[in-house]
């Protein structure tokens, strides 16, 4: 899953004008939350970039309880589980992991992945089955493995994955429509097995490419996304900075022609989901080196038309305003003593 930079700084419309100014500041919001302004400099154009998390509370304790009767009581589950707030990270440094915790970082993301390869391989049959359907059996799948869906309650999220079809990019909901030839599906799987987090994403096009143009276009876009993210791993070592991430994916999308989605970002992950550092896939000048020990995520997310962006009624699904289709790769990467790992890989 990634970071979504946006809503919370719609809901603090006067204080956004002194964030945009990139003077250090902290918010207290109504509900508590602390929204730290890290960027270094903004021109006039940039986004203002903050590592802040969403700012919806969905919080019901009948709906809790509802979602948690999914998963069966031996799992052990991560500390939003009941109350849908994560904690907060305990510092704004990258935390840096020792041996053993990689070895248990390491297990979930590949267990992340081989979940997210059988997500897949349900959406790339046309017609067969429901987004619903989906997630349910990819739960199922989950649990078989002793794992908890990271996405379950998290901030209120309903359901165990996320399923983003055509014009919705990321952090779309699982219902009732079945995928069909030609749909563009990205689908998002992060779990928690022995206190770490696992996180990765992947778009298939539903029955495979035809020779139509718009199947053509899909499966360029699909291959430009995948390439920006394997061109920003490859930069990732000790002393590399994490701004180079997003210069790559810049780089890259702009060479096939698409625009790359600007409100959400790669985070750190491991004891918590979302943690520093949060990693952004545009230009930006966020100095934050790498260091051994580092795991964090890479997501970019390339759209085939506008890069503008509306969030559905339902608080989540994170669509295109034209319509335009968007595909996103994700991988877990743990920086090395000479480079890095990707630690979202097939066992
Ligand atoms: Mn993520």
């Amino acid at each position: 899953m990634s970071v979504h930079m946006r809503p919370a700084l719609q809901k603090l419309g006067k204080s956004l004008r002194s964030l945009r100014s990139g003077r250090s500041l902290h918010v207290w919001t109504s509900n508590g939350w602390v929204l730290r302004n890290q960027a270094i400099t903004h021109s006039k154009r940039s986004v203002p970039v903050l590592d802040i998390h969403r700012g919806f509370n969905f919080f019901s304790s009948g709906k809790a309880k509802k979602l948690q009767s999914l998963v069966p009581e031996y799992i052990v589950r991560p500390e939003y589980a009941m109350s849908g707030e994560p904690a907060e990270p305990e510092s704004d440094e990258p935390r840096l992991y020792d041996a053993q915790e990689i070895v248990r970082a390491r297990y979930a993301a590949r267990l992340a992945r081989k979940m997210l390869d059988f997500a897949n391989s349900l959406a790339m049959q046309p017609g067969k089955y429901t987004t619903n359907e989906i997630d349910e059996l990819t739960r199922e799948e989950i649990i078989k493995n002793g794992a908890y869906p990271s996405p379950l309650n998290y901030r209120g999220f309903p359901k165990s994955i996320c399923t983003s079809v055509n014009e919705v990019v990321c952090h779309g909901i699982p219902d009732d429509r079945t995928v069909q030839r030609g749909d563009m599906v990205s689908i998002d799987i992060s779990l928690f097995v022995d206190g770490f987090h696992g996180d990765n994403c992947g778009t298939v096009l539903c029955g495979g490419a035809s020779d139509s143009e718009s199947d053509r276009r899909a499966q360029r876009l699909i291959d430009a996304t995948a390439e920006s993210l394997q061109r920003a791993i490859d930069v990732c070592r000790p002393g590399a900075c994490i701004s180079d991430v997003g210069a790559v994916i810049g780089n890259v999308a702009e060479a096939h022609g698409f625009n790359v989605v600007q409100e959400f970002c790669g985070h750190g992950t491991g004891e918590l989901l979302h943690m520093p550092p949060f990693v952004r896939h545009f230009k930006n000048n966020v100095r934050v080196p790498m260091q051994p020990g580092m795991v964090f995520t890479i997501e970019p997310i390339l759209v085939e038309g506008s890069r503008r962006m509306h969030v559905w009624r339902d608080g989540w699904s994170a669509a295109t305003l034209d319509g335009g289709r968007g595909a996103q790769f994700e991988h877990e990467v743990l920086i090395t003593e000479d480079g890095c790992e990707v630690l979202t890989v097939p066992e």
